[in-house]
Parts: structure tokens; C-alpha cells; sequence
């Protein structure tokens, strides 16, 4: 039978960590604030800042979205990350995609001051990470992590696939994993065969945003899936890069799409900046 590895515990017993100690950091003169640099009018980009605003006033974090409209220039953006960045009120800073085109995410994510740096987009993060040094990962990073935790799945001498190499989910992801003394392999849009690659997997991570990617081919009894996916459906519904139809019942455990990685996703984000206010 195969384990469903849903977030929805995870994220709220998270929260609920957040919140105490955001309630703490306001008793003593410092409300923890986010900040979300919005260039976009994309729905799906709304849609997410929208629930992260609602999570943060949920858990008593201050959320500014500071929405700079579809026609902001890259200097218009760099400026405003620039300017956060030196805001003593501010503890975390998002630059949402995505971008106006001529505005390249890393370029300008090199804006944002890395203790700021809460979804790890600053490319001195990925860096930092990759050295072992102490950095904020992206938070859907780790949040594949936290799953991890959460289920117990072992990881030190496994082997672990990373399906996608986004500097926002795949790198940083097999990072975190290499830090765990896994055995980790990195899927992409070039790799030929990929099926004989992930049924090697204890682990597999799949984030790539294509329904239907990852088939019973490709897996095994002893799979642990994990399914970043997130792609919207014709119904107004979303759906994970797993074919969860064909795949459940063949591996141990995979979480849902929606209700696995994305809660927690968002905990993390505010974990982080919880976290940085408590430092300032
Ligand atoms: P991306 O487009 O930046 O990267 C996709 C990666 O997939 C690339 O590295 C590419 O080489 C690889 N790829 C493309 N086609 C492939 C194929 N046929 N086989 C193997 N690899 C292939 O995307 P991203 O930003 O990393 O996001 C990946 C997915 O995760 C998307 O669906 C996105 O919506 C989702 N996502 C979810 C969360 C969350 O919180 N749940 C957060 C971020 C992204």
C-alpha cells in the first residue's frame, strides 16, 4: 500500500511554532515583516501572494506586497529589493515571478540581502548552500526536506533522484539532500532514458511542471515520491508532474498535489522570517 505524505500536519504544526514566537518577538517590540516584490499580473502569482498574506496575518507577521505593476523596469525592481534590503522593519524579502521580460530573476535576486534572503534566491544563497555554509534554502527546497523529516524516511547512503535542476526547487533540493549524506542523482530536460534513473530511486524528487511526467515505468515498490508539481488543470484544479492514478498503490509513499509540499512551502517562508527577526 502505498503511504499518502501529505503536508497539511506538517505545515500547521509549523504555523503554530511561527506563530508562538512571532507573538513573543511582537511582545518585545519586533513584529516580524515580510515583504513580497510583486512586477506581475500573472492570476497564479496573485493567487500564491495572496495565501501567503493570509498565512502571515494568520501567524501575526506583517505582509507588505509591494506591487510595482507589469511594467516595472529591472531598475525599478533592483531599487526596490535595494531599498528593502536596508529597512530595519523588514525581515523578509520574496521577489515574486514572474518578471517583466529584460528582467532576469538572478540578476536581480542579487539585490536582496542574504540574512533577508528567506526564500533563498539570491544566487550567494545557492552558493553558500552548495558550500555547506549556514544559508536559507528556498523554502519549497525545504520543504521536501521537512516531508522527509516528518515521514522518517532515512537518507544518509540512500539514493535519491532530483527530477528538474531550477535554481529555485532542483538544485537546491539535491544540495540539501548531498548534506544528508545521500547518494543523489540530477534529472533534467536532457537526460535520456529517465525512467532507468528514477526506478534506482529510495527517493524520488520531481519538480519539472508537467502533468503526467513520472508513470508506473518509472518507479518501484520502494519509491518514496515526492511531487513538487504544481500545474493548474482545465477545472480550475491542480495537478503534481505524478500520474497519481497510475503510480498509487505501486510505490511506499508519495504526497498529493494539492495538500503535499505546497503548505508547507509557505510555513517555511514565514519559519525563515520568524527566524531572521528573532536574530535582528
Ligand atoms: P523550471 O521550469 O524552472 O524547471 C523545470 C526543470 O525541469 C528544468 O530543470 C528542466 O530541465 C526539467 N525538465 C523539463 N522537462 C523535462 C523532462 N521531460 N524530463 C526531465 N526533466 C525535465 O521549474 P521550477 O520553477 O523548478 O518548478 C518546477 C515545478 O514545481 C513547477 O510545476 C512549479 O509550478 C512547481 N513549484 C511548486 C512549488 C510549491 O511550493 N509546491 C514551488 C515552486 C515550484
Amino acid at each position: 500500500a502505498t503511504r499518502t505524505l501529505a503536508g497539511t500536519q506538517l505545515a500547521r504544526d509549523i504555523r503554530a511554532e511561527v506563530t508562538a514566537t512571532a507573538a513573543e518577538l511582537t511582545l518585545g517590540g519586533v513584529t516580524p515583516r515580510l515583504a513580497v516584490v510583486v512586477a506581475t499580473d500573472d492570476e497564479s502569482s496573485a493567487w500564491y501572494v495572496r495565501s501567503i498574506a493570509k498565512t502571515a496575518a494568520k501567524s501575526g507577521i506583517l505582509c507588505d506586497v509591494v506591487d510595482l505593476g507589469a511594467d516595472a523596469t529591472a531598475d525599478d525592481i533592483r531599487a526596490s529589493l535595494a531599498a528593502l534590503s536596508t529597512d530595519p522593519e523588514v525581515h523578509g524579502i520574496i521577489l515574486q515571478t514572474p518578471l517583466p521580460p529584460g528582467a532576469d530573476f538572478e540578476d536581480l535576486a542579487a539585490s536582496i540581502a542574504p540574512e533577508k534572503d528567506v526564500d533563498g534566491a539570491n544566487p550567494l544563497s545557492l552558493g553558500r548552500l552548495a558550500a555547506g555554509l549556514p544559508a536559507y534554502a528556498p523554502a519549497t527546497a525545504a520543504a521536501v526536506l521537512a516531508l522527509l523529516d516528518h515521514y522518517e524516511v532515512p537518507l544518509s547512503g540512500r539514493t535519491c533522484v532530483v527530477v528538474g535542476r531550477s535554481n529555485v526547487v532542483g538544485k537546491p533540493a539535491a544540495q540539501l539532500l548531498l548534506q544528508r549524506d545521500a547518494t543523489v542523482t540530477v534529472c533534467h530536460r536532457y537526460t535520456r532514458d529517465l525512467d532507468n534513473y528514477t526506478r534506482t530511486a529510495d527517493v524520488l524528487v520531481v519538480a519539472v511542471g508537467r502533468p503526467g511526467l513520472i508513470t508506473a515505468q518509472h518507479v518501484t515498490g520502494d519509491t518514496v515520491v515526492i511531487d513538487v508539481g504544481t500545474n493548474p488543470t482545465a477545472d480550475g484544479g491542480l495537478v503534481g508532474d505524478v500520474d497519481e492514478a497510475a503510480v498509487s498503490g505501486l510505490v511506499s509513499g508519495l504526497t498529493p498535489v494539492p495538500g503535499g509540499v505546497g503548505p508547507v512551502t509557505t510555513a517555511l517562508l514565514l519559519k525563515h522570517t520568524v527566524h531572521n527577526a528573532a536574530r535582528s
